[in-house]
């Protein structure tokens, strides 16, 4: 068994959980302890299932509700050194932490954890690829623009979850203020549909079996845009799916 789910994906909060026979755990978590309990309960998990919880950098979409749930779930949290400098250690209170090297593979519970840097504006953000039993699934949101590093590791997946966070012409010409627009857009930003589909097409491949679009804004984009990107960008062969903000998706399962 390899599959994984998300219990929310946008700006208002990130949770995504990996499941293998001898592991379970969660990337990032911008939910609160109650939200994220009942999220979990329906996909039949509780916080104690969790080994561990991952988080990709400090905005609070995805660690605001981490230390809790942690501390709830008596697991431990590893994350960049400046991701968790940058939270303080006051943020960690009574939660083991380990730093992890965004530049080291991790092995661990018969997973390896492959962290990719991108360029976002945080301390030390991270992008991640899961590596078991010569399966690969990356994880891929919260970056400003691709990298030729970033394209050459995401080629030959089997999974991918890739962020389409805004279309252009949506952020410049909607009720932002200018100085979000020029973050959210910026190459330390979030990627723009069009920036997002020419990772794809570089990603796709016979191999690659299922991708989600994640991290939608909810102002600046709409599942109609995305959905004929994927459409245009992967083999027929590969399943697709659109994460939203209220429901995440759904258990996918890697073969
Ligand atoms: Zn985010
Ligand atoms: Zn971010």
């Amino acid at each position: 068994m390899f599959r994984f789910t998300s219990l929310s994906s946008g700006s208002q909060g990130n949770a995504l959980v990996v499941q293998t026979l001898d592991a379970t755990f969660m990337v990032d978590c911008g939910l609160g302890l109650r939200d994220v309990e009942e999220r979990l309960s329906r996909r039949q998990l509780a916080p104690c299932d969790l080994d561990f919880i991952l988080v990709t950098h400090e905005h609070g979409d995805h660690v605001g509700g981490v230390a809790k749930l942690a501390r709830a779930a008596d697991c431990p949290v590893l994350a960049s050194h400046g991701t968790l400098a940058a939270m303080g250690a006051d943020h960690w209170k009574n939660v083991t932490t380990h730093a992890l090297c965004p530049h080291r593979p991790l092995g661990l519970q018969g997973l390896q954890l492959n962290p990719i840097v991108v360029p976002h504006d945080a301390r030390e953000p991270i992008a991640l690829e899961v590596a078991f039993k010569g399966r690969r699934f990356a994880m891929v949101t919260d970056l400003g623009c691709a990298t030729s590093y970033l394209r050459e590791r995401l080629k030959g997946l089997d999974a991918l979850v890739l962020e389409f966070n805004h279309d252009r012409d949506m952020l410049m010409n909607g009720t932002y203020p200018s100085s979000l627009k020029a973050r959210v857009g910026g190459s330390s930003g979030h990627l723009s549909n069009k920036e997002a589909a020419d990772i794809l097409s570089q990603a796709a491949s016979d191999s690659l079996q299922v991708v989600v679009a994640a991290h939608l804004s909810q102002q600046n984009n709409s599942p109609d845009l995305v959905e004929p990107l994927l459409t245009r960008h992967l083999p027929a062969s590969t399943q697709r799916f659109i994460a939203n903000q209220d429901e995440g998706f759904d258990w996918v399962a890697i073969q």
